[in-house]
């Protein structure tokens, strides 16, 4: 295995799962993570079991790994926890909505961007307009109905990641890549996610 993983994969090895944080990479047999699954499948020495992890510990992982997942940094995150347990509702499915709810995350999500990194980018430098208004907040929370539009229709990233549909196509976003518009029109369950995450554990470990 290439030695010269960027940090992107290095994040997805340290959770020992796909994280999707890169482009096409990702969904290629290049991704690392596919390949030490195949070359255990080919029966090469497994690793080491690892020990039993305590339920703080396991806590914690699925703290860092949804952070990860969407990108965020520790006061980001507990912010939204905050935000999540404010609300009425199931406090760790209102932190998912409030996650997907980011406009980086809807403008991949519309398959936009290849990654939410580049999504970051793209909002950052003024190409999207929520509901017809130019918004350069990543953090930006959109609510269902909402729509998104990339202003500059000749971005070539933008084109790429259409044709690659990364995000693959979700069915809380409704998307139209002619006019290079999408809507916000539902949230969805914590299992629709392509990363299985189990956010009351999250909830736990921020209670105590
Ligand atoms: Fe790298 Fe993407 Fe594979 Fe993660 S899922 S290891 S970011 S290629």
């Amino acid at each position: 295995m290439s030695k010269n993983l960027n940090p992107s994969c290095k994040q997805c090895k340290a959770e020992g799962e796909k994280l999707f944080l890169k482009g096409s990479r990702c969904l290629s047999s290049k991704c690392p993570i596919i390949k030490v699954k195949e070359t255990t499948k080919k029966g090469a020495p497994q690793r080491k079991r690892k020990k039993k992890l305590s339920d703080y510990a396991v806590q914690l992982r699925e703290k860092q790994k949804v952070k990860r997942v969407y990108g965020l940094m520790e006061k980001q995150f507990r912010d939204c926890y905050r935000e999540a347990v404010r609300i009425p509702g199931v406090s760790g499915l209102n932190l998912i909505h409030l996650l997907e709810r980011r406009l980086d995350n809807a403008v991949y999500r519309m398959n936009f961007a290849v990654s939410r990194r580049e999504a970051r980018q793209i909002v950052v430098l003024g190409h999207i307009l929520v509901n017809g208004k130019k918004v350069t907040i990543p953090s930006y929370l959109l609510r269902v109905g909402d729509t998104v539009e990339v202003k500059s229709k000749d971005l070539k990233s933008v084109a790429e990641a259409v044709r690659i549909q990364k995000s693959g196509k979700v069915h809380w976003v409704e998307v139209d890549e002619s006019s290079l518009k999408g809507r916000l029109s539902s949230l969805p369950e914590v299992h629709d996610l392509e990363v299985p995450v189990q956010p009351q554990l999250i909830v736990e470990l921020y209670s105590k």
